[in-house]
């Protein structure tokens, strides 16, 4: 029977977002798949597209039917069940499935695609060391000059590096000025050869371990893996991995930041050598491609990278695991996908029947709720390996600092800890936590953070309007003279830099050798790595950073960790900005007294009673989820609701407009009016000259066929959907 190929194309549009049928060239029939790449006629264009759906039935006029014009690739390059999950996507958060299926292809064909428009890796090299190009050949040019640095080098990569398109190569390659060759080369991706020696395991361990096999062997409920800091999480990890490749299958490992985890790569690698692929930003173009390669083949085992090597082409997947699960960086925040990588694991773990771990000292919110609702089976580890001590927490109140006459960012204990640090040798790790965006204002002399009467939510200082915005409601008003509460004229907004910091401590301490991590300093490829090897090595005593320096490193020599101040976090315009305060603190205090001796911390706050604080100094994630899950509870926020953010940008006036005619539509569709937030201005309410609106959706469930309905804007705005957003700036 004939069969017609159902085809996605690949066309950023959603006036095309939907699965246009071709006739199969009786040459193509036995060998066509779901997951190939095809060139289809569109319109006057050829263009490519990938088959999503093979079917005898013909669902349009015959006489319109037209043939399909190529297979791009002898075998289809995404795997069937990972076309599934990309339709799961396109659905769940409402965005295009190309763009879905974009994820799952190499990465060479997937970055600045329209550019490249190359369908094997190439490989440039020069053939001419001093050619001459035509003057006006600017393009040509800067190809030339990268190949005379870098002799080889692939072409989509150089396509990038000299932000031209791919007809400049060939341009050259005519002229006889470049050799263009196909070649899938080994890159070998590096990691400090350290042994890593197999522990005998805890009995919570074991007990881990066999709840994880438990599942794989029946329920496949994910596996929620709370344990304190230095419990011994990523040894369960190893040894889950191990049971999986036993039974020939492979594992994907996921982390928050690559770049932050030089320690954790090699302990797997020092597990499982030769077969382990690192896919991270770190690498070029080339090297990602080849990577993917290799896992495409079977040619590796176990895929360790972040957020997108959720999409790694493993054929025989057995197991996912998220580590530090609750991290933001597993929110995708570009696109028109805005995936939550832990949903994107459990739906592509239940189509080929995997496993998923979820592993975390600090779990999100919403996971630990279901993991007591019994979504996810919960695992606990509550003792750190070895029975090393979790490190005593102290808090400093920083206004009784400010009483004293003490204005500099240095509390008087937090002093005294870094002198005796002189005497010790020992090594510190200091916390300035800051995101770029801290504009809530404070009152020096009581802590006071201004905020909206009606949400609970700190204020954010506005300056198109110089007014304070509520962004969850509508409130705003004028920047007041004077505190509320003491009438202090200390009213300030927030903020010091790490540079900052970092000078001060070196003038006062010229004894310590202090090195700094943020994204100032992480900026050059590999810095990270330099930064945190020195550290590890004891060139430096003390490492100052931003939220950084709270990932999950294991520095046996850190005995004092000190947080600058710990509300910075706290006044964030989000209801998630407790949880955020608490995982940090948590996270940062877990690196001090790994090793043989006891450790301190020592936060700074100025609203030391808040339970997010308190919940950290004594180490009880229960009691911050018990306190934090009942507000939720009553505010009705996730994961008691779905939250959808619908963001426009534009031009001032039409982008207002826009935003009032979509919440015209909700309240239209029957929502509820205190469930649509907003049209507002988002907290940043500017960006690059286009103005932003918003508006938030709390709803039950998440209502897609209405987001799939909204009404039309002009073209000059743009609409973004954010099911379940994480930082709404
Ligand atoms: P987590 O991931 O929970 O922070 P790790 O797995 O990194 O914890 O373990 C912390 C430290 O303890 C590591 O140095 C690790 O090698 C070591 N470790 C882990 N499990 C054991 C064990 N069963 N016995 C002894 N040391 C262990
Ligand atoms: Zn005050
Ligand atoms: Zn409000």
């Amino acid at each position: 029977m004939e069969r017609f190929a159902g085809v996605i194309v690949d066309v950023r549009a959603e006036a095309v977002n939907r699965v246009f049928q071709y006739r199969i060239p009786e040459a193509y029939q036995r060998q066509i798949k779901i997951g190939h790449r095809v060139l289809v006629p569109f319109g006057r264009r050829k263009i490519e597209g990938y088959v999503v759906e093979l079917s005898s039935q013909l669902e349009i006029d015959p006489s319109k039917l037209k043939d399909l014009l190529e297979l791009l690739d002898p075998e289809p390059l995404i795997h069937p069940s990972l076309v599934q999950l990309a339709k799961w996507m396109e659905e769940t958060y409402v965005g295009l499935l190309s763009e879905a299926l974009q994820y799952m292809l190499p990465p060479a064909f997937r970055y600045g695609k329209e550019r490249v428009g190359a369908k094997k890796a190439q490989v440039a090299t020069l053939l001419i060391s001093q050619p001459q190009l035509r003057k006006n050949a600017t393009a040509q040019q800067r190809v030339v000059e990268i190949l005379q640095r870098t002799p080889e080098i692939l072409a989509a990569d150089l396509v990038v590096q000299a932000s031209t398109t791919y007809q400049t190569l060939r341009a050259l390659e005519a002229q006889g000025v470049i050799s263009l060759r196909e070649a899938i080369q080994e890159r070998k991706v590096e990691w400090d050869d350290i042994p890593d020696p197999c522990h005998t395991l805890t009995s919570e361990q074991q007990d881990a371990l066999q709840a994880i096999a438990e599942e794989m062997q029946g329920g496949r409920r994910p596996v929620l893996l709370h344990g304190v800091t230095g419990s011994g999480k990523t040894e369960v990890y190893l040894n889950i991995i191990a049971e999986v490749l036993k039974k020939g299958q492979q594992a994907i490992v996921l982390v928050p930041e690559i770049a932050l985890t030089p320690q954790t790569l090699n302990r797997f690698a020092a597990r499982f050598g030769e077969r382990v692929s690192v896919l991270h930003s770190g690498l070029s173009l080339g090297e990602r491609f080849d990577q993917w390669w290799k896992i495409y083949q079977g040619d590796v085992d176990v895929v360790i990278g972040a957020r997108s090597a959720v999409f790694a082409p493993t054929q025989n997947l057995g197991l996912i695991v998220l580590d530090e699960e609750h991290e933001g960086t597993y929110k995708q925040e570009e696109g028109s996908i805005r995936y939550q990588t832990r949903e994107v694991a459990i739906k592509r773990c239940e189509l080929v029947e995997g496993q998923v771990v979820l592993g975390s000292a600090t779990p999100a919110l919403e996971s630990y709720h279901y993991a007591l609702q019994r979504r996810f089976r919960l695992v606990e580890l509550t003792k750190r390996v070895e029975s090393r001590p979790l490190p005593q927490v102290h808090i400093v109140d920083m206004r009784e600092e400010f009483e004293k006459g003490n204005r500099s960012m240095f509390s008087t204990d937090l002093r005294k800890a870094l002198q005796n640090l002189v005497q010790t040798g020992d090594q510190a790790i200091i916390l300035l936590n800051r995101r770029g965006f801290s504009r809530f204002v404070l009152c020096r002399e009581c802590g006071e953070v201004l905020e909206c009467p009606n949400c609970q939510v700190s204020l954010t200082y506005h300056q198109e309007d110089a007014r304070l915005h509520c962004h969850y409601c509508l409130h705003r008003e004028v920047l007041p003279g004077k505190c509320p509460k003491c009438a202090s004229r200390f009213l300030r907004q927030f903020g010091v830099g790490t540079e900052q910091v970092q000078e001060v401590l070196g003038k006062e301490y010229p004894e310590l050798k202090i090195l700094r991590l943020d994204a100032d300093t992480t900026r050059r490829k590999g810095a990270h790595r330099t930064i945190l090897g020195k550290f590890a090595r004891g060139e430096a005593q003390v490492l100052v950073g931003t939220q950084m320096v709270a990932k999950g490193f294991d520095f046996p020599n850190v005995t004092l960790v000190g947080v600058l101040s710990a509300d910075l976090a706290l006044n964030f315009p989000d209801i998630r900005s407790s949880e955020r305060t608490f995982q940090l603190l948590t996270q940062v205090a877990g690196r001090s007294g790994r090793g043989e001796k006891a450790g301190q911390v020592i936060i700074q706050s100025y609203d030391p009673s808040h339970f997010s604080i308190q919940a950290a100094q004594n180490h009880d994630y229960h009691d911050f989820y018990r306190k934090e899950i009942g507000f939720r509870r009553q505010l009705r926020y996730p994961p008691f609701s779905e939250l959808v953010r619908i963001l426009c940008s534009g031009p001032q006036g039409a982008t207002q407009e826009a935003a009032q005619r979509i919440h015209s539509f909700f309240l239209g569709q029957g929502f509820p009016k205190e469930d649509i937030l907003g049209p507002q201005m988002a907290p940043i309410g500017r960006i690059q000259g286009r103005y932003r609106w918003q508006i938030l959706l709390r709803s039950a469930t998440v209502p897609v066929e209405v987001l799939k309905n909204m009404p039309g804007v002009p073209d000059e705005v743009q609409v973004t959907i954010d099911i379940d957003p994480l930082y709404m700036l």
